[in-house]
């Protein structure tokens, strides 16, 4: 296993995101038309513009100041379940990074399987009940397997974005059972769920992190 990432890195990518899902935003709308009530874009930016403004201000010269600070905003800003899962997400990724100024992968492993269990701990979904789960999880596996295999860490990081972008794509053939979406029962098969796509929007900016200098 080679490699590190810093927090300066880390705050690119954390920036990275706050751009992206302002971009997406209309498309994950879309996708919640299709199957939920069209809010999640909207709810996503504006968490996003707030984390923007945080990570603006922030003084934070350490890994786990930065997610505190991001998990806070998200907590706080975002309606809904949304703000509860991925406030959990952030602030479960800071609790793995005490102290730390320098990230390996196996400290990512221990990070983002903490971040897993938190949000499975809360939203109680299951592998396979269309959701942001259906992201997460294959992603966090293929982190593992990259650190069983001993891989470098830009490697790992590329393998961790196929795998979730393959599980957001999995969501397409399921039914969803979780949120307001399980209330349309069969009519959600055939469309890729909003949470599970930004997440992958989430982990996509997240794995780009080792390229900033
Ligand atoms: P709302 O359903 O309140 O309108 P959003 O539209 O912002 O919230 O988010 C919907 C997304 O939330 C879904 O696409 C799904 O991925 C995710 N989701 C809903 N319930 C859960 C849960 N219990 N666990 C994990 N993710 C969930
Ligand atoms: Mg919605």
């Amino acid at each position: 296993m080679t490699g590190t990432i810093s927090t300066t890195q880390m705050k690119h990518a954390l920036e990275d995101l706050c751009n992206t899902i302002e971009m997406e935003k209309n498309y994950l709308s879309e996708l919640d038309g299709a199957i939920g009530d069209g809010d999640h874009g909207v709810n996503m930016a504006k968490c996003f513009r707030e984390v923007k403004k945080t990570l603006a201000e922030t003084q934070a010269n350490d890994i786990e100041s930065l997610f505190k600070s991001v998990g806070m905003v998200v907590l706080n800003s975002v309606g809904g379940a949304m703000g509860a899962l991925y406030g959990t997400f952030f602030l479960k990724l800071s609790q793995e990074t005490t102290g730390k100024t320098e990230l390996n992968l196996n400290d990512l492993v221990r990070m983002f399987q903490t971040a897993e269990k938190g949000i499975l701990d809360i939203g109680k979904a299951k592998l396979g009940d269309k959701t942001l789960i259906d992201t997460l999880s294959p992603a966090v596996r293929a982190l593992e397997k990259s650190e069983r295999e001993s891989k470098a860490l830009p490697e790992a990081l590329a393998n961790f974005e196929q795998a979730a972008k393959e599980g957001m794509e999995s969501t397409r053939k399921m039914m969803a059972r979780m949120g307001r979406a399980s209330r349309l029962g069969e009519r959600t098969i055939g469309h890729q769920d909003p949470g599970a796509t930004s997440c992958y929007f989430i982990l996509r900016s997240l794995a780009l992190v080792c390229s900033y200098d």
